[in-house]
């Protein structure tokens, strides 16, 4: 099978003859008009758009001497009468282009997109144009919004190029990197009427990674919310929902404990801290639900990127559900959780036939409803993890103790699960109540108790402290 060659004519001022009087000869001649063709046309019959334009026609048959100083014919008769322009075309070195008659033309029209001074041209070589303008419908929603800014800049470089003769092999990554400073230079802005958000971490939004690699954003999309569970730190422990989500942001906003090269990952958003910082909320919650339906609203694709999963104590339950108030289109995209994640790093499966089968996850940061919580559970009858619980261990451990569980029973904290910095303590139930655990406070740690701890001691993972001397 040979190729077509893809090809842009520049017809302005050069003769070509249409073939027909009907309303599809009718819209050939608006599309040759468009590009400023000296178009003529012949035919028997002419409908009244035509006669409206007031291009020349000759109402007869074609004839072959028709072509006589013609660039490009096009056939828009029945199909007799365009094999007969065809073959006519043939013998004077004319393309023809042959109105849904693939057989018998050497031209196709195909479907284009044009936006910013880029044309891309869709062709099925005749064979299925309702599938050309699917495609040209599809394409163009992926093109970048800000495409003329990318042609402009392109146009630049090009200049700069010529002028330093920079070889032709070099030219791709030079643009990719111009391209790429476009962003650098200016973030695209929130609006004006968020104060609250330019006094953020603008200087994360401007630390951003490269923006085009494949030349592909998504554009005119509908506004749009993600709530994405970023796990419990280590980017490999990402899904790859979560990675396509932050790659095709606009805005992010982002908790605490969310790792710098996971953030790098949203390339072209801008990416505002609204966690708490020194125990200070940076933004409140209404605040957050506003930017976010505001930004929805304004078409932009908003990642609300929280630590593990979204929905395990990150308030994005509350989230969902004031977007899905607004009227905002929202998505969850779960995320791998502390509470079963930061155990099983160290060793410690939450569950396990012989020791423990099921688990409970609760919150450390309130006591009564902590104790409300272990309340309805038979001592020493499952595996009990802790978020946000190591501040207050001693008491809750306390809690516990008084409820009935024995104090020997195996406990561990994890902090920095699954960073670098990961460490894990070991211990017993007394050993948490009776405070006797040198912490870092400010490090996230999770708190696991039950049997199933002494499986992830019998590990023996070189990173783990016993009791009693904890520290960095
Ligand atoms: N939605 C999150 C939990 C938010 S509450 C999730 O599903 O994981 C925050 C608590 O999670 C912290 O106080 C800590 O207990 C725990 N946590 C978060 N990241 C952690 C990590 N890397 N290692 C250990 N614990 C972590």
């Amino acid at each position: 099978m040979f190729q077509l060659l893809p090809l842009f004519l520049d017809l302005a001022g050069r003769r070509v003859l249409l073939v027909g009087g009907g309303p599809v000869a009718a819209a050939k001649l608006r599309q040759l008009l468009a590009a400023s063709a000296d178009v003529r046309g012949v035919s028997p019959d002419v409908c009244e758009a035509i006669e409206r334009s007031g291009v020349p026609f000759e109402r007869r048959a074609f004839a072959p001497a028709d072509l006589d100083g013609v660039w490009l014919v096009v056939a828009a008769a029945t199909p007799d009468v365009n094999r007969e322009v065809a073959a006519a075309a043939e013998a004077r070195c004319v393309f023809v282009n042959a109105v849904d008659d693939p057989a018998n033309a050497t031209a196709f029209l195909t479907g284009v997109v044009r936006r910013a001074g880029v044309t891309l041209a869709i062709s099925t070589s005749g064979a299925a144009p309702a599938l050309t303008a699917l495609l040209r419908e599809g394409i163009d929603a992926v093109l970048p919004r800000d495409l003329s800014a990318w042609v402009a800049e392109a146009g630049r470089q090009r200049a700069a190029w010529r002028r330093d003769g920079v070889p032709m092999a070099d030219r791709r990554p030079l643009l990719l990197e111009a391209l790429n400073a476009l962003y650098d230079r200016s973030p695209r802005a929130v609006g004006s009427e968020d104060p609250a958000l330019h006094k953020q971490d603008v200087a994360a939004g401007l630390q951003a990674g490269p923006v085009v690699t494949q030349g592909i954003t998504p554009a005119n999309a509908i506004g749009h919310v993600s709530l994405v569970g970023a796990g419990p730190g280590d980017p490999g422990l990402l899904t790859r929902r979560a990675v396509a989500r932050l790659r095709a942001a606009d805005l992010v906003l982002y908790d605490a404990l969310i790792d710098r090269r996971i953030l790098k990952l949203a390339r072209h958003a801008q990416r505002f801290f609204v966690g708490k910082r020194a125990g200070r909320h940076a933004m409140t919650q209404q605040t957050i639900n506003a930017v976010m339906i505001r930004a929805a609203r304004r078409g932009r694709r908003v990642v609300r990127l929280k630590g593990g999963d979204p929905f395990v104590f990150g308030r994005g339950g509350e989230e969902m559900l004031a977007l899905r108030d607004a009227g905002v289109s929202v998505d969850v995209v779960p995320g791998v959780t502390s509470a079963i994640a930061a155990p099983a790093l160290a060793g410690i499966p939450v569950t396990h036939r012989d020791h423990s089968s099921a688990f409970l996850v609760v919150g450390g940061h309130d006591e009564e409803a902590f104790a409300d919580a272990v309340h309805e559970v038979v001592p020493n009858g499952v595996t009990i993890v802790v978020l946000m619980g190591v501040g207050r261990r001693a008491a809750l451990a306390g809690r516990l103790i008084d409820r009935g569980w024995a104090p020997a029973t195996p406990a561990a904290i994890v902090f920095d699960a699954s960073k670098p910095t990961q460490e894990v303590w070991n211990g017993t139930l007394e050993d948490l109540g009776t405070g006797q655990v040198e912490i870092e406070n400010n490090r996230p740690g999770t708190i696991v108790i039950g049997e199933v701890v002494a499986l992830g001691t019998r590990a023996g993972r070189g990173q783990e402290k016993r009791a009693h001397h904890v520290s960095r």
